[in-house]
């Protein structure tokens, strides 16, 4: 155990002895910092027959002790272990042939730690052989068959099919339902999509999706990851925002980490998680950073076809954010849609930051 004075310490010590009244008992704590796990709201459901969601899971490795990105990345893994979440890791919604390919990132702010895999096929906890490319590797990014060597190489058990039964009955339903000549109009794409939905072949929380989860331990560190099957029957190849770094994810040691799930391509043109970080950094709550981050998305939207009949982005975007604080937030798209935390306080799920209202 270290039992080092950090600078953290011994300035919340020296706080303390200028302010105790002469004589009396010293009483500081290691830090000012709470423990906190946030994630996107499907990290509060899922448990895989489990006892523990994915934030209860993280922040009790935070809490004993553990490596900050290492539990995130447990908690992470539950959701993507579990076929119930057809959004995530195995069981994924696939893409336009049929293939899961699973795109993955994280970040440790303490450690300056970064790494990503994108459309890696065969593996069901796409996280973790991110985690292995920031923890083995110089390289930050790894993509299609040079992750999956990569993963096999280090031992990682590589499938044929991440598919489950229900993940392909919905695909063949959607092929179904697609006109081949039309499958690069996202139009028709989305009207497709909308009758599943409509039609209960599809469960409208998990017809998008992807988990970002971020968290903070009682020292300050600070890490993120974000994991995901992507878009549904998105075009072979296609990556989106989760694996790259200041898209769906972003996280400085010093400021806090910021993610997102939703519209992976209005994420990608914005650097959205990076501009969330930015604007924490100008010492924005974690709310009005997504929020700001929202601002960016609406004035970066201007094509017809993504707007809905009141000029506003017609697709989905949620953010969540942490600060060194331990201050968090969100904001959605999504006037309902909220976020997951958990801290000593307990799980539960806290109202987004509309981001039109
Ligand atoms: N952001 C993900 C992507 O674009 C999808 C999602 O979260 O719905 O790949």
């Amino acid at each position: 155990m270290d039992t080092s004075l950090s600078r953290r310490d011994f300035v919340a010590a020296s706080a303390a002895l200028a302010t105790a009244p002469f004589g009396a008992p010293v009483v500081w704590s290691r830090s000012s910092v709470k423990p906190a796990v946030i994630s996107s709201s499907n990290g509060h459901m899922f448990k895989n027959g489990g006892d523990v969601t994915c934030v209860e899971k993280a922040y009790g490795l935070i809490e004993s002790g553990g490596d900050v990105l290492e539990a995130l990345i447990e908690g992470v893994n539950i959701v993507e272990l579990d076929p119930a979440d057809t959004s995530v890791g195995y069981g994924g919604v696939p893409n336009m042939d049929g293939v899961v390919q699973l795109d993955s990132s994280c970040m440790h702010g303490d450690k300056k730690w970064a790494g990503a895999v994108a459309a890696l096929e065969g593996v069901r906890t796409p996280s973790k052989v991110a985690y292995r490319v920031a923890s083995d590797t110089d390289h930050h990014l790894l993509v299609g068959e040079g992750a999956q060597s990569f993963a096999r190489n280090l031992g990682f058990k590589i499938e044929d099919d991440l598919n489950t039964e229900r993940s392909r009955k919905i695909w063949l339903d959607w092929k179904r339902r697609i006109d081949p000549a039309h499958f690069l109009d996202p139009s028709t794409r989305k009207k497709a999509l909308m009758a599943m939905i409509e039609e209960g072949v599809l469960d409208p929380i998990h017809a998008f999706g992807t988990i970002n989860c971020n968290g903070i331990d009682a020292e300050g560190r600070i890490a993120g990851v974000t994991t995901t099957s992507g878009l549904a029957f998105k075009i072979s190849g296609r990556v989106g925002d989760s694996p790259i770094l200041g898209a769906g994810l972003y996280v400085d040691g010093s400021v806090g980490a910021a993610g997102s799930t939703g519209r992976g391509e209005a994420n990608l043109a914005t650097c959205a998680s990076f501009v969330i970080v930015e604007e924490m950094r100008r010492g924005a709550h974690p709310t009005d950073a997504c929020l700001a981050a929202m601002r960016r998305i609406k004035s970066n939207t201007v094509e017809k076809r993504l707007l809905d009949d009141r000029g506003r982005p017609n697709f989905g975007m949620e953010y969540y954010a942490i600060d060194a604080k331990g201050r968090s937030g969100g904001a959605s798209t999504n006037p309902q849609g909220r976020f997951a935390l958990c801290d000593s306080d307990g799980p539960r799920l806290v109202d987004c930051a509309y981001a039109w209202g």
